[in-house]
């Protein structure tokens, strides 16, 4: 909701917020993502422009790691025209962005842009702000969505002896301004549209709006090159119930006092994978403390330790690689999604003459390919 949405109220992320997240608790995560980018440009050739996209940049953090790792290589990214595009709905958290990532220093509704505001970062990089991903240019694009999907609202399905049901929220008729759930009495058009029909499990969530994203990505990324790494909670259409509430790092009702909390849910890859509806490749889920591994998080963090005298930065360092790497925490419940060109995996005339190419690069992070 614009006017009483959580992210268009409150939009509480970090410590003193309602929940954290990863870029928040280490540098070395957007690091890592940071040289995810370059490695796959370099792989795509080294085209002499690109813009790197983010939905949902929260307080600006991972974009201000990554562009610190842009601005270490600068040398190779040296001919390379770079552009930052920002899709973010929250008036509050576009001014955290701001003041991080330009020291606060912007134009409001520049005239001559589709963008809501300008400016440029202090390594020199200009940065526009957005509502919808529809309103950033075209052009080769690098997307990336870190715990964005699952803040998009979703419908929910339970199976009945008489079909599928939508479990729609209702006012309590006992209890003045409490909300209930209750199951549609009859089908509804949701059901017909966003059940798949070889659909096994008895209690589904569908985010259409994620799956409308996903499809401009795709179309996107055909038409102009690029990549999109996408990171969430999340599973691969095997979870039923994940809708939860957040506020002030505790679980809460969903339908308490709405507008107040983080409302989320895990984000479904395999209904993605099919959004993207075959226009670019797509690879993954992988858990985040394999692609993590698989980018040298443990080499990176060696170096820092290295680095640090303090004990309490040493403590910190371990502490945060802990929350980031451990399965019982981060490391597998959140996973790492791509979409790639078809030619980045697979030459297009592989089938006619497959000695005449040399081996394409391997994509850095998803070394044990889980190619669908
Ligand atoms: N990526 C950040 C923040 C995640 S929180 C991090 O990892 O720390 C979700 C982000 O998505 C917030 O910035 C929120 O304001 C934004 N957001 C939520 N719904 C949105 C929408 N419909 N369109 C654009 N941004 C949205």
């Amino acid at each position: 909701s614009p006017s009483q949405g959580y992210y268009t109220r409150r939009g509480g992320v970090g410590e003193s917020g309602d929940f954290i997240t990863s870029p928040e608790i280490s540098q070395v995560f957007g690091e890592l993502i940071g040289i995810w980018y370059i490695s796959e440009w370099m792989a795509m050739g080294k085209p002499s422009t690109f813009q790197l996209v983010e939905l949902g940049p929260g307080r600006g953090t991972l974009t201000e790691d990554i562009l610190r790792v842009f601005k270490q290589l600068s040398s190779v990214l040296s001919k390379c025209d770079v552009s930052v595009h920002l899709v973010e709905v929250s008036p509050k958290l576009s001014e955290i962005q701001a003041a991080m990532l330009t020291g606060g220093k912007v134009q409001q509704n520049p005239e001559d842009e589709s963008a809501y505001m300008k400016g440029i970062s202090k390594t020199g990089i200009p940065i526009f702000w957005y509502r919808d991903i529809q309103d950033v240019p075209p052009g080769y694009s690098f997307y990336l969505a870190h715990e964005f999907f699952d803040a998009l609202p979703i419908h929910k399905f339970q199976r009945t002896d008489k079909g599928w049901r939508e479990v729609l929220v209702d006012i309590d008729p006992e209890v003045p301004e409490q909300l209930r759930f209750v199951l549609s009495p009859s089908r509804t058009p949701a059901t017909q549209n966003f059940i798949q029909p070889e659909e096994t499990r008895d209690h589904v969530e569908v985010c259409p709006e994620a799956g409308v994203i996903v499809q401009r990505l795709a179309s996107r990324i055909e038409r102009d090159g690029g990549a999109a790494l996408l990171a969430d909670y999340g599973h691969d259409g095997t979870k039923t119930d994940t809708f939860r509430g957040f506020r002030n790092h505790k679980l809460h009702d969903v339908l308490s006092a709405p507008g107040t909390a983080d409302l989320t849910a895990d984000v479904d890859f395999s209904y993605l994978r099919k959004m993207a509806q075959g226009k670019t490749a797509t690879l993954g889920p992988i858990k985040q403390r394999e692609f993590l591994k698989n980018m040298g998080i443990d080499l990176r963090l060696q170096v820092l330790l290295q680095n640090s005298s303090d004990t309490a930065t040493r403590e910190q360092l371990l502490h945060s690689y802990d929350m980031l790497m451990n399965p019982e925490k981060m490391g597998d419940c959140f996973n790492f999604f791509a979409l790639l060109p078809h030619h980045r995996l697979v030459h297009p005339d592989k089938k006619d003459k497959p000695e005449a190419k040399s081996p394409l690069p391997p994509v850095a992070g998803f070394n044990e390919l889980l190619l669908k």
